[in-house]
């Protein structure tokens, strides 16, 4: 678009502006003093949407439990789900394991270097290959996440909608337009940094900014409507039904399976229905595991409900812990099996679970 071409911030000044502003603010983060890609590439997902804050004792866990990209490989899928608990979008541990399978068998256990090759891993998407490509090989290429939207947006005037189908194209072509002729890592890290510090989202610090001047949002009075987003968030509501069963010490928990949250978690026998009904016969109707289970139980606890909230979806959660009589053989379903407290502590579990258990059974 014209104003993008005529911007008095093209020709390298916005990235000298910005570069600046960053060698004088910018936080020491572990991962900016390396160009080791492995470290890189750890870094970049365990921070995506997550707090720095948040993943940083992730971060220094997993250089601590898996130096190497082979340690990481070699690694069994529980121990790195386990390590990965509390930081939530668990797809995420279980790509960033099979990625780095991938790079010991298909390239030796070397990563990459180029933009191009890196997005042929499994989990690594465009901004993730950017990232180490720009960071740890110092290609020129462009990175573009959340805070370099809305920067470009707001410096730029740009009123594409971030969250419509040319948002992408025309970002990156921008991002790439003020990418600097050389260092482009550092130009990069900057815009990143600068969004994350300053031009934040709702509160950017527009008095005291480098870019006032040449800031179209600033100039025209849109800070607070730029980037333009239009698509919300669907959010599905759940209801879950834990039946968290105790037999002589032995807790029933089962891996989940399928495509769904917390795949490759532990949890406990479920019922998803679709109402907020907390009744256990109504539970139990059609559900001859379930039936038999109540008969031969006491309700050791009944719970209140726990709010648990992902990006898509709110899932409302009463856990039952039946005590089965200790006399009684429960035949548990196929993927049920006993883990004594010691190995329940020891599976990867979801916040969720994990929530109930630190509360009421590791007490
Ligand atoms: S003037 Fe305000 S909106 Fe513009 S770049 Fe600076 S902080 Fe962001």
């Amino acid at each position: 678009m014209n104003k993008q071409t005529t911007h008095p911030l093209k020709n390298d000044f916005f990235s000298k502006k910005i570069t600046n502003w960053y060698l004088q603010n910018k936080r020491d983060l572990p991962w900016r003093n390396t160009q080791n890609p492995y470290y890189i590439w750890l870094s970049e997902i365990i921070l995506q949407q997550t707090r720095v804050a948040q993943g940083m004792p992730y971060y220094y866990k997993f250089v601590e439990a898996f130096p190497t990209v082979q340690d990481l490989a070699n690694a069994d899928e529980n121990e790195v789900l386990r390590l990965w608990q509390g930081l939530g979008y668990y797809s995420r541990a279980r790509n960033l394991h099979k990625t780095a399978k991938m790079v010991v068998e298909d390239y030796n256990g070397v990563f990459p270097e180029k933009y191009s090759e890196l997005l042929k891993l499994k989990g690594i998407g465009t901004y993730t290959a950017a990232a180490i490509a720009s960071f740890a090989f110092g290609e020129k290429v462009a990175v573009l996440d959340g805070n370099v939207y809305r920067v470009l947006s707001r410096v730029f005037g740009e009123t594409t909608d971030i969250s419509g189908k040319d948002a992408k194209k025309v970002f990156t072509q921008l991002a790439e337009s003020v990418l600097p002729a050389s260092d482009s890592a550092t130009h990069n890290q900057a815009i990143m940094e600068f969004g994350a510090m300053h031009c934040t989202p709702a509160s950017p610090d527009c008095m005291f900014c480098t870019l006032a001047m040449e800031c179209v949002a600033n100039a025209t009075g849109q800070v607070s409507l730029l980037p333009i987003k239009t698509k919300k968030v669907k959010v599905k509501e759940r209801f879950f039904n834990y039946f968290i069963i105790e037999q002589n010490g032995n807790f029933a928990m089962r891996k989940r399976l399928g495509r769904d949250v917390w795949e490759g978690m532990y949890d406990f026998y479920l019922k998803e229905i679709e109402e907020n009904i907390q009744d256990l016969s109504y539970l139990a109707m059609e559900d001859t595991f379930l039936s038999e289970l109540i008969k031969n139980s006491l309700i050791k606890r009944e719970s209140s409900i726990y709010i648990h909230i992902l990006t898509h979806q709110r899932i409302q959660t009463k856990f039952w812990h039946l005590e089965v009589d200790n006399h009684f053989l429960l035949h548990l379903p196929q993927e049920l099996e006993w883990y004594n407290l010691n190995e329940v502590d020891d599976l990867p579990k979801s916040t969720l679970v994990n929530n109930y258990l630190k509360e009421y059974v590791f007490e």
